[in-house]
């Protein structure tokens, strides 16, 4: 969690990176800032401030002074706007691949896919015209019509993590925008430079100064922005005690809310599967992005006789993976994000040791030559995980893959089904049958046949269930359109002399 001590900057020479208000980069009136570190080499690469309350402010007064002209131009207009915005985003997607791979970890590559996924949503908001169309039902009664409106929320709030700097903001804000709310995001203070960069490029797309603001900061800004009666709606994605706190403090203040927490996704495996593209898809599943994806697989159930030649052929294939820094060539996965959460996931791997399971593949004494400062860790591989041991319960969120063993499917699908978290979940067979049930049964929000990551295309919507959303709608696609507006429902009559008058009885169809 973010830290909320009296901080100075570590090196005054370092640039703090800007907030964003009012379509102008603006400094923070904080005296507390944070480090931003280049994973790969260990070094602080810029500081970040922690937004203080009067930032926040500032940032609410430019959305909710930006909402009334915005709210009011034509939606075909906005979607116009996100058109260019769009395109800006494809042009300088090398550039922002670059910033989120420097400041998170990732590698290049990984990095340019999150644009792209988040460049999907913006597509899908570019069809605002046709997404915020309401419904018309003709003559409900004698001369009366009845229609509804959808109608923008307010000044939206968005409050991101650092696993996808760029690709989680764009899960929200072109939704919100082109529904004709306006926009305070709060992204991670671990990577916050691409969401200025965001910011850079809507402005030269045309959106008005004030419709999207930036604040950088930790807890305080977040509860600032919680409790301000300027934001109407909070969008928040990040670890599942975070999101509680979230939707109970926003929820309470009268805030319509979507909170979407942590993950402990599985796949299953069954003994029909085809073994080699299962398990190259697995790989790429938990240790991608070294395993900081809210989607990653971090537990396979293997059943019947899968598990022996799986687990072979997963270790073969985590032992040959590159570990590297995140800017060179040909890297599988890059450092995690800080000293401290490398240090969390290794001491994770020294506790599944001490509780019994089969380390078969250790990634604690990896050195990468020349990064000795930077933030590695190798992949780990489990077997015979017990559902009572801390590496199977807790969100690790790291490069480690854990499989426990089981008879059947109804064994399978029943250990995912108790497990409190519910992003997603996949299942590997050869079998319909046996693929249908499982759907069917699983008690998860995004359900992966054959698919290891099956995070939902833009025109669907991306939440998980249990601890993984707290709140009613996901995000992006169709709910992301629900949470960014407010039904109004229209009952109209033109009276005539044969429309009839108005009476004292409740009035009825006909
Ligand atoms: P985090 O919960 O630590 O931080 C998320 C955001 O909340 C950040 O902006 C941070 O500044 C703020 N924050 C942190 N502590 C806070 C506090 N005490 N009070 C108020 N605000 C606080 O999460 P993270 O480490 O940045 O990201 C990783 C987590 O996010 C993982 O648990 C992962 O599963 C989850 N995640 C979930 C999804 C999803 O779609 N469900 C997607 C991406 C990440």
């Amino acid at each position: 969690m973010a830290t909320s001590v009296e901080r100075k900057p570590s090196s005054p020479a370092l640039a703090a990176v800007p907030l964003w208000i009012d379509g102008a980069p603006a400094a923070s009136q904080t005296t507390r800032f944070g480090d931003v570190m280049n994973p790969s080499t260990g070094e602080v690469a810029r500081l970040v401030p922690f937004a203080a309350g009067a930032d926040v402010d500032r940032a609410v007064a430019a959305a909710a002074a930006a909402l009334p002209a915005w709210r009011g131009t034509a939606a075909v207009r906005r979607a116009r706007v996100l058109t260019r915005f769009r395109e800006l985003v494809e042009r300088d997607q090398k550039k922002l691949a670059a910033v989120i791979s420097q400041e998170h970890g990732k590698v290049f590559l990984d990095a340019m896919g999150e644009v792209q996924r988040g460049i999907e949503v913006v597509e899908f908001a570019c069809g605002a015209p046709h997404l915020v169309k309401g419904a018309y039902s003709d003559t409900v009664g004698r001369g009366v019509d009845a229609y509804s409106r959808l109608e923008p929320v307010g000044v939206c709030a968005g409050i991101t993590p650092f696993n996808f700097p760029a690709m989680v903001p764009m899960w929200m804000f072109p939704v919100a925008l082109a529904c004709g709310n306006t926009f305070v995001l709060k992204p991670s203070e671990k990577d916050p430079s691409a969401s200025v960069v965001l910011a850079e490029l809507l402005e030269e797309a045309g959106v008005p100064d004030g419709v999207f603001n930036v604040v950088h900061g930790d807890s305080e800004a977040v509860d600032a922005i919680l409790r301000h009666p300027g934001v109407q709606a909070v969008s928040f994605v990040g670890s599942t005690p975070v999101a509680k706190h979230v939707y109970a403090t926003a929820a309470a203040a009268g805030k319509r809310v979507q909170a979407l927490g942590g993950a402990k996704n599985h796949a299953v495996v069954l003994p029909d599967a085809d073994l080699a593209f299962t398990a190259e898809a697995l790989v790429g599943a938990a240790y991608g992005s070294a395993g900081e994806r809210c989607m990653a697989i971090s537990a396979v159930v293997a059943v019947g006789p899968s598990a022996d030649p799986l687990v072979a052929t997963l270790a073969a294939l985590a032992r040959a993976l590159k570990v590297g820094p995140s800017d060179a060539e040909g890297m599988d996965m890059g450092p995690l994000v800080t000293q401290a959460h490398r240090d969390r996931v290794a001491a994770y791997i020294d506790a599944g040791v001490a509780e019994g399971a089969d380390l078969v593949v250790d990634g604690r004494g990896l050195t990468v030559p020349r990064f000795e400062r930077g933030f590695f860790l190798g992949p780990a591989l489990f077997d015979r995980v017990s559902p009572d041991m801390a590496i199977y319960q807790d969100e690790i969120f790291g490069p480690v893959l854990v499989v426990l063993r089981v008879d059947t499917l109804d064994q399978a699908i029943d250990l995912v089904n108790r497990n409190p978290y519910g992003n997603g979940a996949a299942i590997f067979t050869g079998s319909g049958g046996a693929a249908r049930r499982f759907e069917e049964q699983v008690e998860a929000g995004m359900v992966g046949i054959n698919v290891p990551i099956p995070v939902p295309v833009a025109f669907y919507s991306f939440g998980g269930w249990k601890q993984s959303l707290f709140g009613d709608l996901h995000v992006y696609g169709p709910e992301g359109i629900a949470f960014y507006t407010r039904t109004k429902a229209v009952t109209s009559r033109w009276p005539k002399d044969d429309a009839g008058s108005s009476g004292f009885v409740m009035p009825t169809l006909g």
